[in-house]
């Protein structure tokens, strides 16, 4: 065995140079994969912001396009009336009634006024028009109880609630924009006449959280 053990040890130097010298040639190769490497990675990047529907790149690509109104950066967060009349009037509150406890139930009630008397009135709320606050995915179901008909519109940051519709006017797994007619208002589920139940919920530390929709411009003077 003794014998061998020089031939051993050339090739292992051998070996050991051969792993040097290609090691310093790829040493030598970083200036021209370097040039490569942004260009690829700026390509595949601005494919992600293409093809991607993560809020983060929609609002890089939003930011270009916010002078024009409102920016779908903003589209995202619901503010407004959903029923876009001024004559609207709150007919339950916010984590009162059926709407409590608010972590679970919270929502508000909306009906109109269709006479002009200061209060809500079904003749002026039946099948009246629901919009969407805010841009979403639809999720619809129908006959539920407590909330009958209802839609619910989803995006990465928020969700909002419909219920008690008569009717849809979007399909299930549709994208809707702010001011979108998504229903009508109805009576189905758990309610004593024509009105909608409205929930809006924010996306934090990993779960849903319940809000109080008031705070989300319902009744703001200049509408949505
Ligand atoms: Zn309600």
């Amino acid at each position: 065995m003794r014998v061998f053990f020089p031939i051993f040890v050339f090739a292992a130097i051998v070996l050991l140079a051969f792993v040097a010298f290609n090691t310093m040639n790829r040493s030598n190769q970083p200036v021209l994969s370097g040039w490569r490497g942004p260009v690829h990675a700026s390509a595949s990047l601005a494919a992600n912001i293409v093809g991607s529907t993560d809020v983060s790149s929609q609002q890089g690509l939003i930011g270009v396009a916010e002078p024009q109104g409102r920016g779908l950066s903003d589209s995202l967060v619901p503010t407004g009336n959903p029923l876009g009349v001024a004559n609207t009037v709150m007919t339950q509150g916010y984590g009162v009634g059926t709407h409590a406890p608010a972590a679970v139930w919270g929502a508000i009630d909306l009906a109109i006024d269709g006479n002009g008397d200061g209060k809500a009135d079904p003749e002026g709320t039946w099948n009246q028009p629901v919009y969407a606050t805010h841009a979403g995915q639809v999720k619809i179901t129908s006959n539920s109880w407590p909330a009958g008909n209802h839609v619910w519109v989803t995006n990465e940051l928020y969700r909002t609630g419909y219920a008690h519709l008569s009717g849809f006017a979007v399909s299930d797994g549709q994208w809707v924009n702010p001011g979108d007619v998504i229903g009508y208002i109805g009576s189905t589920g758990m309610s004593s006449g024509p009105h909608l139940d409205y929930q809006v919920w924010v996306w934090r530390d990993g779960q849903w959280v319940n809000q109080n929709p008031l705070d989300y411009n319902v009744f703001a003077a200049s509408g949505r």
